[in-house]
């Protein structure tokens, strides 16, 4: 099946070109800017463009001004990327067309199961784990029973036919990696395309050939590779990077502290000084070391990055 999207900016297309694609939710802390850093790393050192691309998708959690803020605090730690800037909200007729993409090919079906429903399944019988894995609840309905939810329920998402298939890829940085993928959600009960959906469109679309992000997000890529599958489009190369973790062992967030490059220079430190700390967590400057941009360049070797995740400990 071919999704027929014409990939944009074709002629420069390079298998390694990479980006970084924030929500703009709120500031970018440490730990951002280094998954940025290093997706900005990944792709210059391969002589590659870097594109940046604003996922505003999710109306109800996006900031007014952040979007601003996120591009000045890349800008401010010496990050540059071929523009312009993409922002998802702009681009829905891609969505819209990807979609009956998969619908013509009988991939979608309604889901009118709220999230309570659907934990409560999971649960049932046997009460073992809270997942988030689909149990398939309204995969085979009659059309009388989709007639009956249709008139009792609210509006439906639409969930892809993947029936738990096993989906592997080799990580650049992690390995083998392999997951089952469950009948995710591709467009939500409000209408929006899911964020899966939305950044394999993207992806392809953009001519993106290398995706690195936080490691966080992991466990999305079997969805995102299976799309990409079903819609004939090239799989990009994936790293998924380790994370900055807070004092505690949990994914860093504003409870830490002093996060954010504003927090910082609250406290007199300056955007270098902080991608100065960033360069030593990745092996890439010694202690007191300040380096430049370029000087992490030429020093960067994935190879030699630290597999593990860093604890944040400003001033060490
Ligand atoms: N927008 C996602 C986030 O901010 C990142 C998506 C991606 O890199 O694929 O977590």
């Amino acid at each position: 099946m071919a999704l027929g999207a014409s990939r944009e900016a074709a002629t420069q297309f390079s298998g390694s070109d990479g980006r970084f694609a924030p929500s703009p939710t709120g500031p970018l802390h440490v730990g951002n800017l280094r998954t940025a850093l290093l997706a900005w790393l990944f792709a210059r050192s391969a002589g590659a463009r870097f594109l940046v691309r604003v996922e505003d998708l999710d109306r109800s959690r996006v900031r007014p001004g952040m979007e601003e803020a996120q591009l000045a605090e890349l800008r401010a730690i010496g990050l540059d990327w071929e523009g312009p800037v993409v922002r998802q909200s702009e681009r829905m007729a891609l969505y819209e067309q990807t979609l009956e993409g998969l619908g013509e090919a009988g991939l979608l079906y309604p889901c009118y199961c709220t999230r309570a429903e659907i934990r409560a399944a999971v649960l049932a019988p046997h009460g073992i784990s809270a997942s988030d894995r689909y149990p398939g609840t309204c995969r085979e309905l009659s059309a009388k029973e989709r007639t009956e939810k249709e008139a009792s329920r609210r509006p439906p998402a639409l969930r892809l036919r993947a029936e738990n298939i096993r989906v592997g890829f080799e990580d650049r940085l992690l390995g083998d990696c392999q997951g089952h993928v469950d009948d995710f959600v591709v467009r939500r009960n409000d209408g929006a395309p899911a964020y899966q959906l939305a950044v394999v469109a993207d992806d392809a679309a953009q001519g993106v050939g290398e995706v690195v992000r936080g490691a966080d997000l992991l466990d999305s890529t079997p969805r995102q590779i299976l799309l990409q599958r079903l819609l004939g489009l090239p799989e990009p190369r994936y790293a998924h990077v380790p994370l900055v973790l807070g004092p505690d062992g949990r994914r860093l967030a504003k409870r830490h502290g002093a996060v954010t490059l504003a927090d910082r220079g609250a406290l007199g430190e300056c955007p270098q000084e902080v991608l100065a700390w960033m360069a030593r967590s990745l092996g890439l400057a010694g202690r007191g070391e300040k380096r430049t941009l370029a000087d992490l360049l030429s020093r960067f070797d994935p190879g030699r990055l630290p597999p593990e995740p860093t604890i944040w400990s400003p001033g060490v």
